[in-house]
């Protein structure tokens, strides 16, 4: 039987994606999809190149992402998670950035998934957020003593 070999360096995780429901799979309108992963997907279902970027994957403002369908939790989701388990059911043929994300030690959602459940007494609770990104722009401040770059946040547009 192989040795297990635990290194120091190993990087320790704060979230546990097995207890969330899988809110980066489904509020992202966007899972990049390169050649590469194409390819792994197809490799994954044992298509072509080109039956598994038809099937697959669509054209975003001219990228190649994964088709997504409606949730029971989120208004949309990635076609390949599980909706009932929440788990990735190509996990060993998934995308580059679902490999890599959240690319960091923490997860934002999941933290504000273990407060508010924490919160409200309830394992269950799945707080529903939605992301907005806003336009900035440079501009630059001056007062007598100096002067800087900033962004700023570009006003809420009117609906
Ligand atoms: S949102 Fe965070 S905790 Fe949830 S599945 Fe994604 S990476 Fe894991
Ligand atoms: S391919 Fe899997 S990990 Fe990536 S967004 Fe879809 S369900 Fe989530």
């Amino acid at each position: 039987m192989a040795k297990q070999v635990i290194r120091d360096d190993q990087p320790r995780v704060y979230f546990d994606c097995n207890k969330c429901p899988a809110y980066c799979c489904s509020v992202y309108d966007r899972v990049q999809v390169t050649k590469r992963d194409i390819t792994r997907l197809a490799k994954h279902f044992g298509i072509s190149f080109e039956t598994a970027r038809r099937r697959y994957t669509k054209d975003y403002k001219g990228e190649r992402v994964l088709k997504r369908v409606e949730d029971k939790i989120f208004e949309e989701t990635c076609m390949f998670l599980d909706q009932e388990t929440r788990g990735c059911t190509i996990y060993h043929g998934r995308p580059g950035v679902c490999r890599e994300y959240p690319a960091r030690t923490r997860c934002a959602y999941y933290d504000l998934l273990r407060f508010e459940r924490i919160q409200q007494g309830d394992e269950t609770a799945i707080p529903l957020v939605q992301i907005t990104y806003h336009e900035v722009k440079k501009a630059e401040v001056k007062t007598d003593q100096w002067r800087e770059k900033v962004w700023e946040w570009e006003p809420e547009k009117k609906r």
